[in-house]
């Protein structure tokens, strides 16, 4: 049985203060943890050993004799042995004993079982706990099941090999990495078939992996991952933030597209198929006349998500969307917590985040700043789950 919200609002009803804002150590860690220094709030970051040094050293935060921060901003790290016993049961107590306020990352939902956090994680998740699911493409409600239900374009999907007659993405899961994609292009059935049986034998997909993949029409046009922040503590109308837009680099995708084609073409076969395997992000904004269009969609997501998934979706989420080539905006994927790209405007914040606060807005310090005023106005529970 999934935890009733009204448990989670009796528990943060007697929650110790002050609050702490807490995060998985990886994805997004970093951003969380300086929003919530930048607010004035206190932090930990909950990491896997063997991984803890990005926070526990490189960004942990120094204080001078006077106890102001000198340097960095992750206030406390905690480890264990692996990322999934954090909802262990004594980790879940000392969680609630500190007050924290977990702010659900792709981290958390990946490395904690999602049926832990949906059953058993007693510890205030500020977002929308019962949405993590609809990322995971296998399920049936998945997010494009939310985004159809929206009238939000996505990438129309192809119903088997068989019916290729466009380039198409097929999306799997990668079969040693889990956790990365699979992903492989194809132009015909004989294309998937070949490439198919070329990632098989090289061992980045199954076979098994394969008979659940989805395959969509390839959207060619550059990808704009929006990210979004919603608020249930203000009207309605204006509820709907924009904070920032961050594109993706792809490991040899992206070193593929920067060779002219005579090198491309030059490569060995096994080279030529590119790996979906991110390991950055960059800033991007988007052409002022397509914004009006991009808050629609926002707008609806946020109204789909609400009948759909109540309360619906609280805080941070990403629409992560290709531009066709009228410029049309298709969502081939969906984020209803922090997106993986948010690091993009961390500290300096984002042109679109700036300027709705006048000032440096990031989406980590603006989860922060609703932590707080939510703290402020005696509102906690209205963004919790
Ligand atoms: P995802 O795992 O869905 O976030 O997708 C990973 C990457 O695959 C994206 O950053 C895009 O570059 C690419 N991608 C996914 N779906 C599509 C699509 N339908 N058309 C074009 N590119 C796509």
């Amino acid at each position: 049985m999934p935890i009733a919200r009204a448990e989670i609002e009796r528990l943060v009803s007697s929650y110790p203060t002050p609050a702490v804002v807490g995060a998985v150590g990886s994805h997004s860690a970093i951003d969380i943890a300086d929003g919530a220094a930048t607010e004035g709030l206190a932090n930990v970051v909950l990491a896997q050993r063997g991984r803890e040094a990005t926070y526990a050293r490189y960004f942990r935060t120094l204080r001078g004799p006077d106890g102001a921060r000198r340097r960095g901003c992750v206030d406390e790290v905690w480890e264990y042995a692996k990322f999934a016993d954090l909802a262990d049961g004594a980790s879940q107590e000392r969680l609630r004993g500190r007050g924290v306020l977990l702010v659900p990352n792709r981290a958390f939902s990946s490395y904690v079982p999602l049926v832990t956090v949906e059953e058993e994680f007693r510890v205030p998740v500020v977002g929308s706990r019962s949405m993590l699911r609809i990322e995971e493409r296998t399920e049936r409600d998945n997010y494009y099941a939310l985004l159809e239900s929206a009238g939000i374009p996505t990438p129309r999907a192809i119903p088997g090999p068989d019916a290729i007659d466009r380039l198409v993405i097929v999306k799997l899961p990668h079969a040693a990495r889990r956790l990365e994609r699979g992903f492989f292009t194809a132009a015909s059935p004989e294309e998937f078939r070949a490439k198919r049986d070329a990632l098989i034998a090289r061992g980045t997909i199954t076979s098994d992996d394969l008979a659940h993949a989805r395959i969509e029409e390839y959207v060619l046009g550059p990808v704009f991952n929006f990210n979004f922040f919603f608020s249930p503590l203000v009207p309605r109308a204006e509820g709907l933030e924009l904070l920032g837009v961050d594109e993706r680099r792809e490991s040899n995708l992206d070193g593929l597209v920067r060779l002219p084609a005579e090198q491309q073409l030059a490569l060995p076969t096994a080279d030529r198929i590119p790996d979906y395997l991110v390991v950055g992000h960059g800033t991007l904004t988007v052409r002022e006349s397509i914004l009006e269009e991009i808050f629609r969609l926002g707008e609806r997501f946020v109204d789909a998500s609400r009948t759909r998934y109540p309360p619906g979706i609280l805080g941070a989420f990403c629409l992560q969307t290709c531009l066709d080539r009228n410029g049309s905006p298709i969502v081939f994927d969906v984020a209803a917590r922090i997106g993986g790209g948010t690091n993009i405007h961390l500290g300096l914040g984002h042109p679109y985040g700036n300027a709705l606060y006048r000032g440096p807005m990031s989406s980590g310090r603006r989860i922060a700043l609703e932590i707080r005023r939510a703290l402020a106005d005696g509102r906690l529970k209205e963004i919790v789950s």
